[in-house]
């Protein structure tokens, strides 16, 4: 690993709403591409980095529960669009290159690996760079609770949330410009501050398993790079 190097292994959470680009709805390819050439370039520093993807792009479950339908089946749908993306990021990295199998909490063996925790491990051993779609498997979870979990099964060092904007604010920055930015919190001022980065279950997880949370813009090229080797912008929350 190249040294002054911050964390040995990451999970990276990268939502459905970082693939869409400007779109407004889907997958923009060249969005996901660069956002593969991030995780090549991370990967040359000599981390190992694993990917939840969400699915927000394409269906989120409470869509159809909000019209009165089945909150249990729009989850499965929710469930299923992270897997397309999944599938897309792969595409992108073995353009670039770079070794990557996709893991799914739902078993789909024509098109893809069932995770497991063992698997994942052997697979990140080989050098791959290992996606995981499907969520925690489970309606009623989101893609940060996902993130949290497999970060926790393996052994991650950090869970790195690309956001839309640089950390953790006061406000979404987008609606008050002068809500203040965080560089340092902790999982409880983050709980107890309402902060609306990751839901409540993600953020109790990686508490009670002591993984610092990253959260960093997606939109800035190379900016996970940076963060990893000490010169990004990043808000970090650990205990
Ligand atoms: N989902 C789920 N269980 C999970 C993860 C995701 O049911 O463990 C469903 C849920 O309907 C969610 C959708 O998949 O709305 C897409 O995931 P998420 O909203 O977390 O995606 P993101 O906001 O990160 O794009």
């Amino acid at each position: 690993m190249t040294p002054g190097i911050r964390y040995r292994r990451i999970l990276l959470k990268v939502s459905g709403e970082a693939l869409m680009g400007d779109q407004g709805f889907g997958i923009d390819v060249s969005v996901a591409d660069r956002i593969a050439g991030d995780i090549r370039e991370a990967r040359q520093l000599g981390v190992d980095i694993s990917v939840v993807v969400g699915g927000g792009n394409i269906f989120r479950g409470v869509a159809v529960a909000s019209k009165g339908g089945d909150r249990v089946t729009g989850d499965h749908m929710g469930m299923l669009a992270t897997i397309i993306n999944a599938l897309a990021l792969r595409t992108s990295l073995v353009k670039l290159g770079v070794d990557a199998v996709v893991l799914s909490a739902i078993a789909m063996p024509e098109i893809c690996e069932s995770f497991s925790q063992l698997k994942a491990l052997a697979h990140q051993a080989s050098g791959k760079v290992v996606i995981f779609a499907g969520g925690t498997g489970n309606p009623f979870f989101t893609t940060d609770s996902a993130g949290a979990l497999r970060a926790a099964e393996m052994g991650a060092a950090a869970l790195f949330k690309a956001t839309q904007v640089d950390g953790i604010y006061s406000e979404d920055p987008k609606k008050n410009p002068n809500a203040t930015r965080y560089e340092k919190l902790t999982h409880d001022d983050v709980l107890g501050r309402g902060l609306a980065v990751m839901d409540v279950a993600a953020v109790a997880l990686t508490r009670e398993n002591k993984i610092p949370i990253v959260v960093f813009s997606i939109h800035e090229k190379g900016e996970l790079a940076r963060i990893l080797s000490g010169t990004g912008r990043a808000t970090v929350v650990s205990d």
